[in-house]
């Protein structure tokens, strides 16, 4: 009987990890699960980036599916509790895997993937970041699934007479991959991980210059919502955080390389205190001025 019971338990925890999913309405624009401001591990499993839904009309659009396949399959069920519709496409804002892993459920659904061209040279893994981070029964059924529609430029999505304008950012900003996508009817745009609230950005894969351009242009768009890949603001001042702490790093950067400071001491000097409490400050503070001081510094020659 005990191991009876012992197997009961085990099989349960193999079928699926329930990650209790809760949707937030932006306005009547959208609904959207917003991540954990967490590093992905074992308890959260992967639950750390934004995933929403458009109600298209006859269909959901769906910004990121998110950081696995059982992730993608209980925001879904979720979703259709509210409004069932079906899932016509998904577009990926960048290549970070915590925003995509959730496609393969997507594509089991009929849905087509949309991203950058930028997908197209990205690696396939034997074992993804995520996969070696979250669990078994998380991970279960995640596949690398990359878009089959690729933005270089702009692309237009049309739903009757609603537009949905997908630009690529057209330099490296959080990533070489970034996509903002557009809805002029719902006053609504989409930044991916270009706007980060409730934690400090990375710039690992990003360019602070190209960063702060985009952001600059993003500010003078006329709408409603801006929703990003990680945090829960979705006003228009959703850019303020990223914005602020991007220019400040910089302005810190350019004068201590004007002053001829080392990369070593320029990271130990700027230690902007303000930020001290967000989350990340301690695990990527320090990485984000080095990777910064590289880029200035060969910008400045
Ligand atoms: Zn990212």
């Amino acid at each position: 009987m005990k191991s009876f019971l012992i197997f009961i338990v085990m099989f349960h925890s193999l079928l699926a990890y329930n990650y209790s999913l809760e949707s937030k309405n932006i306005g009547s624009a959208a609904r959207c699960f917003f991540g954990l401001p967490e590093v992905m591990d074992e308890h959260n499993n992967g639950n750390m980036s934004n995933s929403c839904f458009i109600d298209m009309g006859r269909s959901y659009l769906v910004i990121d599916s998110g950081p696995t396949y059982q992730y993608a399959k209980e925001a879904y069920s979720k979703i259709q509790k509210q409004k069932k519709l079906p899932i016509s496409y998904v577009i990926d804002t960048h290549t970070h895997d915590d925003h995509w892993l959730g496609n393969g459920f997507y594509k089991s659904k009929g849905a087509t993937i949309v991203g950058s061209i930028a997908f197209k040279e990205l690696p396939i893994l034997d074992i993804t970041r995520m996969q070696r981070r979250i669990s078994k029964e998380a991970y279960k059924e995640t596949k690398q699934i990359i878009p089959t529609v690729f933005v270089d430029g702009e692309t237009t999505l049309y739903f009757g007479n609603k537009k949905v304008i997908i630009t690529r950012v057209n330099h490296k900003a959080h990533t070489n991959s970034d996509l903002l996508i557009y809805i002029p009817s719902k006053r609504i745009l989409f930044a991916g991980d270009i706007v980060f609230n409730g934690r400090l950005p990375s710039l690992r894969d990003g360019d602070i210059s190209g960063w702060i351009k985009i952001l600059e242009k993003i500010k003078k768009i006329d709408v409603d919502y801006i929703v990003g890949g990680h945090g829960k603001l979705y006003t228009k001042n959703a850019v303020d955080f990223t914005y602020r702490y991007l220019t400040t790093l910089k302005k810190e950067i350019l004068k201590h390389i004007e002053n001829g400071d080392e990369i070593g001491d320029t990271v130990n000097a700027i230690t902007m205190l303000k930020y001290k409490n967000i989350p990340f400050y301690d695990s990527i503070h320090k990485q984000n001025i080095e990777t910064a001081y590289r880029t200035l510094e060969w910008e400045d020659e």
